[in-house]
């Protein structure tokens, strides 16, 4: 299963998408309600049939409207390393808010207030169902409808400077996510999520290499707070992070998933 959310005559809509010839992307059906309405169950929804739009053609949105946004700092050994950190003892969370969404193609827009920004390519993690207080035994994968990808866009001058990232992290623009949302995926198994600026490959990691696999992140912040559906997780970023400026395009690349595509600005 796959989906989006766009603009189709002027209101937002979540579209199913489906592969066709040539390793194109059509939107075949609205869903006649959101999929974190869905209880995981997204093909089961009400649905129309469209004239199909080409994926590539369609005014995206971003794929998710969550309640909150959490995210997982340092989840990669050697991401760790190369910023001077030592590898989190527990997982390091922190948010970024939901104003801070921006879907595929939207422009990134870095602050005066900074100096340094820099892209952050992850997978993100899309809740299907309210999830509180998991037990060690309980199976993880029935709280997850889909993956994304989600650049986690980085002041990280303010984020050295702050011991809260809720600048460094949480600008408006900040938060890239989409193309679609996308179930089949094994995050355990192994997902290659790959960076690239202006084409050329800056990141390569995968997720076989997390410190803290999903379902110790999903049980962990669930003890803490309870996930909504709908709620997106970034995972953290594999090593490779560097500064990008005006001019610059984004591209995080997630294997099932697609490309995730942004450029950058400088706020005017
Ligand atoms: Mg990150």
């Amino acid at each position: 299963m796959k989906y989006c959310r766009f603009v189709l005559n002027g209101s937002a809509h979540y579209g199913l998408v489906e592969s066709v010839a040539g390793n194109n992307e059509e939107i075949t059906r609205l869903l006649l309600h959101a999929p974190q309405e869905s209880d995981g169950d997204v093909e089961g929804l009400p649905s129309r049939r469209i004239d199909r739009i080409p994926l590539a053609q369609a005014s995206l949105l971003p794929p998710v409207q969550p309640t909150k946004i959490v995210c997982v700092g340092r989840n990669y050994r050697e991401h760790a390393a190369e910023l001077g950190n030592e590898v989190p003892q527990e997982p390091l969370l922190f948010f970024k808010p939901p104003s801070s969404l921006l879907p595929p193609g939207g422009i990134i827009l870095r602050p005066q207030a900074s100096a340094r920004t820099d892209y952050e390519g992850e997978l993100g993690v899309v809740i299907a169902r309210r999830c509180h207080r998991l037990a060690a035994s309980d199976d993880v994968r029935p709280y997850i409808l889909g993956y994304t990808c989600v650049n986690d866009f980085t002041a990280r001058d303010l984020q050295d400077k702050e011991p809260q990232w809720v600048r460094g992290k949480g600008f408006d623009t900040f938060c890239p996510a989409g193309p679609l949302v996308a179930d089949g995926l094994d995050p355990w198994a192994g997902i290659q999520v790959e960076t690239r600026v202006n084409g050329d490959l800056r990141q390569s990691g995968n997720t076989k290499d997390f410190i803290y696999p999903l379902d110790v992140l999903i049980r962990y912040i669930s003890q803490i707070m309870t996930l909504e559906p709908g709620d997106l997780i970034a995972t953290g970023t594999p090593k490779g992070v560097g500064p990008v400026l005006a001019g610059d395009v984004i591209e995080v690349s997630i294997e099932g998933i697609g490309q995730l595509r942004n450029p950058v600005a400088d706020q005017p």
